[in-house]
């Protein structure tokens, strides 16, 4: 973090712009939502869940949710974890996360931003209802 912070500095100091991007250190947590259909794809989310569980035990288990709650449209269950885990649980998902939809977004505290302008989707993009985080723009519970 330190050579980060260093490093960041002598560019603001030679680059004007870089001195306005947003520090990622803002970033508090990350959510994986990992969608499944309850109807054909539910027993791969179970064993990607069972999977995560055992070789991350850092990464906290949401609930399911077969019904769509919050802004998500379909089936889902969130995982969430620290900062310092992305490293290593992002390269995991992209390799283990069989053929299921995964949003992932990080925790800077404004709902909206985070799942909409800084997301990231591992395989088929699925809707979001934007109006949802729009009213729940502090800390929706289930975003
Ligand atoms: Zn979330």
């Amino acid at each position: 973090m330190k050579r980060f912070a260093a490093r960041s500095y002598v560019a603001a100091q030679r680059h004007p712009h870089v001195a306005s991007a947003v520090n990622p250190e803002i970033i508090q947590h990350y959510h994986a939502h990992v969608y499944y259909d309850p109807a054909s794809s539910r027993d791969r989310a179970a064993r990607l869940r069972e999977r995560v569980a055992a070789i991350f035990p850092d990464v906290t288990l949401g609930r399911w949710h077969d019904t769509p709650v919050g802004p998500h449209t379909q089936s889902m269950y969130q995982l969430a974890f620290p900062p310092l885990l992305l490293a290593s649980f992002l390269p995991w998902l992209m390799l283990n996360r069989d053929s299921l939809s995964i949003l992932l977004h990080p925790g800077t505290g404004d709902a909206y931003a985070d799942h909409i302008d800084h997301a990231v989707w591992l395989g088929s993009v699925l809707p979001l209802r934007v109006d949802v985080l729009r009213k729940s723009r502090k800390t929706p519970s289930q975003s």
